[in-house]
């Protein structure tokens, strides 16, 4: 074999290896954004769920004081009645006002009792949520700190590559290597073998002496079709 086709297939496996390098960068990226993506959704669903749990308090404390002003109001209306320096007419209306105010009070009494309890169930569930919040998220900033570390590794896989590209280009003729670049902008693979007098990338066969040139060390084949360059062995 021509010893600068062997040094483009060298090349061309460093390029491959240096491809799929990129790729499986790119991978990690796109799953360590997802990653994070998803940290996100569950940072914003546990402010929501907060966020519920604060207008909760709030409800029950704007019922409180409804309650307290109520209370206030009927010890008014008994002072007045225990004056008793009013009309008849005047002690049946406080005593109306009175029973009906007690109403509305017993009324949004039960009403807080409930949210109350709403508040306290809302409580026992978030203290749930937090901790399998908390833990979800723990789990996926490892799993990105993981992605982080492998990523680190192809990039350093990467420079080694990259400098063993250069050793090789070093050895290469420059026309061959524009050659080289040209067929690899097409296809991955621009140097293949000759297999049973067939081109391995294209898979046509080629003429007696196109094989006659790639077995000779002094040529450079290439296939008629697809103008890749060619070696037997
Ligand atoms: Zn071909």
């Amino acid at each position: 074999m021509n010893k600068n086709v062997e040094k483009l297939l060298k090349l061309q496996e460093i390029d491959d290896t240096i491809r799929k390098k990129d790729l499986r960068i790119g991978k990690l990226e796109q799953r360590k954004d997802k990653l994070e993506e998803e940290i996100d959704l569950l940072k914003e669903k546990e402010k929501e769920r907060e966020e519920r749990l604060k207008k909760l308090k709030e409800k029950s404390e704007e019922k409180n004081r409804e309650v307290d002003e109520l209370q206030n109001q009927i010890e008014k209306y008994q002072e007045r009645l225990d004056e008793g320096i009013i009309s008849f007419k005047e002690t049946e209306a406080l005593e109306e006002k009175i029973e009906h105010s007690t109403n509305r009070m017993e009324k949004l009494e039960d009403e807080a009792i409930d949210i109350m309890m709403e508040i306290d169930r809302t409580k026992e569930e978030r203290k749930k949520q937090k901790s399998e919040t908390s833990e979800a998220i723990k789990k996926k900033k490892e799993k990105i700190a993981d992605l982080e570390d492998e990523k680190e590794k192809m990039a350093n896989d990467l420079q080694e590559l990259k400098k063993d590209k250069e050793d090789v280009l070093e050895g290469i003729p420059e026309r061959l290597i524009s050659q080289y670049d040209r067929l690899r902008s097409a296809n991955n693979d621009p140097v293949v073998q000759i297999k049973n007098g067939v081109c391995q990338g294209c898979q046509m066969s080629v003429s007696k002496n196109t094989i006659k040139r790639a077995r000779d060390s002094q040529e450079i084949a290439t296939c008629e079709n697809c103008s890749r360059i060619l070696f037997i062995g």
